[in-house]
């Protein structure tokens, strides 16, 4: 799936995440919660800049993340997709980066954190993804 096309079907499935923020602190729990239900390694993020004026990365070599200060669910969920396939799917080729499993595995993400309330720590805010 090309790359833009790829955000375009994140966006329209995942609207509504693109605008729930939460703090750096809850946004690292959120990763490590996910990590051990879902068992693969998350070691470390940090957090950079304002939203719009830097980039989110995942390191996957490394289990480690960038994001953005007070991120969206949707760039904590797709960031960590990334650490899940790498390792789990073990998908490491640059091309299959953005598939259609790295939206799968946002999706079980989402299902997951919904199931568990973690909402209650999300606020509205302005788009961030
Ligand atoms: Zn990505």
């Amino acid at each position: 799936m090309p790359h833009l096309k790829f955000y375009d079907k994140e966006h329209e499935q995942f609207d509504k995440y693109r605008k729930l923020l939460v703090s750096n602190h809850d946004a690292e729990l959120i990763c490590r919660k996910l990590a051990r239900h879902f068992k693969f390694q998350f070691l470390k993020v940090r957090f950079f800049g304002k939203r719009g004026k830097t980039w989110n990365m995942a390191y996957s070599a490394f289990h480690c993340l960038r994001l953005v200060n007070e991120p969206s669910i949707l760039i904590i969920v797709h960031e960590l997709a990334h650490l899940y396939n790498w390792e789990i799917l073990r998908i490491r080729s640059r091309r299959r980066r953005h598939c259609k499993r790295l939206i799968t595995t946002e999706r079980k993400f989402i299902r997951y954190l919904e199931k568990n309330n973690y909402w209650d720590m999300a606020y509205e805010g302005e788009i961030n993804a």
